[in-house]
């Protein structure tokens, strides 16, 4: 009997797995992904996973028991290989086929590697799932020499991290500045200021030409001729969507599986959600985007498994993204480039907000940082107004008193 089957065991798919029972769906239902573990959380895994003080262990997203006690079939460590369209059903890297009713792609995305020689040596690694992490933390200690390749996210949370666990740290950054892509300088600024009380070696501005073999580790020869010595090298440099399965199935890819507003492909029975798809954002006059962002595949995931049962409702979220660096913390709802114009709101401990407007001064997004919890809700709010198309008064947003809500 054909059920709702889901090609993914990550964030978008475990929700929408659970979503679909919620919702109603009293058929089958199984995800397929190629990891050992249940589903967990990535987001600790440049975090809490490489600063706990007890052993790690990966952050599930739903307790185990709950896959039996819902009837949700998890095949882990098995991989989909090919989608019949016409016979409607998954091909596995074991032989079997399973038909489906409806299909969920949520594939993920996956680390990029540098087209350089010697990006694949073996003291060169990326991070994405928990055995990257486990290895990042015995390698992260007191001596050893991290060179962290990628000012973006996931390599200024491994310097935070690898900084904390007393090894020395060298960011090399392409770009003249840190996080280029979805922040403004001013955050930026600070980010980057922080990684350097913290005693980071900062490079930006700098290309990378190879990475040699040294006799006790490896050398990251940069363009301008510099050499960086490093224990091990960690590439950050950004994933790309997984969508070969997709590709080869002939469905529509742009920058991502490209979906609909209802997250449909081009193939009606078939979805996507999370980081392998490109959808329009209502918010911003259906503007196709991919985020790679913790919320967005959550919600995706369970929206798809609404669509997948027949519910013609658009997805209509705004962005928004966290980092955690060391005491600070950083976020970013909407998207920053949409805006013309910031108006900077100052708020408790050092901590402070852009609000970014358009040119008919629409809030278009927000982004902020600050220690602990200081912005979280003035973020929120500012998310909010984002969502409702406000256009809010300058002087007023500027206004440290004045209460958003
Ligand atoms: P994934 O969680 O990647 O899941 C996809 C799964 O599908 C993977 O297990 C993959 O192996 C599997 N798969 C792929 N192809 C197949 C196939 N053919 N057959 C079977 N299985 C397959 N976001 C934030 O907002 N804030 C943060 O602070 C933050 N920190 C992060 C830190 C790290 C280290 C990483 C990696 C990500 C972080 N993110 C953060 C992003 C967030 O975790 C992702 O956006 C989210 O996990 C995406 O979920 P997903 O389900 O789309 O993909």
């Amino acid at each position: 009997q054909p059920g709702m089957v889901i090609v993914g065991a990550g964030e978008a798919g475990a929700r929408a797995a659970f979503a679909l029972r919620e919702k109603g769906w009293a058929g089958a239902i199984t995800l397929i992904g190629d990891e050992v573990h249940a589903p967990y959380e990535r987001p600790p895994l440049s975090k809490a996973t490489l600063l706990d003080e007890a052993g790690p262990s990966p952050r599930y997203i739903v307790a185990e028991e709950r896959f039996e006690a819902e009837a949700i079939t998890h095949l882990a460590k098995r991989s989909v290989v090919a989608i019949d369209r016409d016979q409607r059903l998954v091909r596995l890297d074991d032989g079997n086929a399973l038909a489906y009713d409806k299909l969920l792609l949520a594939t993920g995305a996956a680390p990029r590697r540098l087209p350089l020689a010697g990006a694949n040596r073996p003291g060169c690694v990326t991070l994405r799932r928990f055995e990257d992490a486990l290895h990042l933390r015995e390698r992260f200690r007191p001596g050893a020499e991290i060179a962290i390749i990628g000012g973006g996210f996931i390599g200024l949370e491994l310097a935070a991290s690898a900084r904390q666990r007393g090894a020395a740290v060298t960011i090399i950054e392409a770009l003249p500045r840190l996080l280029s892509r979805g922040v403004p300088a001013d955050i930026a600024e600070v980010v980057q200021e922080r990684h350097r009380a913290a005693g980071c070696a900062l490079l930006c501005g700098e290309g990378i030409a190879a990475i040699e073999e040294e006799p006790d580790g490896l050398a990251v020869r940069l363009t301008s001729g510099k050499l960086v010595l490093a224990d091990l090298v960690v590439l950050g440099v950004g994933a790309s969507p997984s969508t070969a399965l997709a590709e080869a199935a002939g469905l529509a890819v742009d920058n991502g599986i490209a979906v609909d507003a209802r997250l449909r492909t081009s193939d009606e029975a078939i979805f996507a959600a999370g980081d392998c798809c490109s959808f329009p954002l209502p918010v911003y006059g259906g503007r196709r985007v991919r985020l790679e962002s913790w919320r967005n595949a959550q919600e995706q995931g369970a929206h798809a498994a609404s669509a997948m049962l027949g519910e013609d409702i658009a997805f209509d979220a705004v962005p928004w993204f966290w980092s955690d660096q060391y005491d600070l913390s950083l976020q970013v709802a909407g998207l920053v480039d949409e805006g013309r114009h910031t108006i900077r709101r100052d708020g408790a401990e050092g901590s402070f907000i852009l609000c970014h407007l358009d040119e008919d001064g629409r809030l278009v997004a927000a982004s902020g940082i600050g220690p602990g919890n200081t912005i979280a809700r003035d973020i929120r709010l500012c998310e909010m107004l984002i969502a409702k198309r406000a256009h809010p008064d300058r002087g007023r947003l500027a206004d440290p008193n004045t209460r958003l809500k």
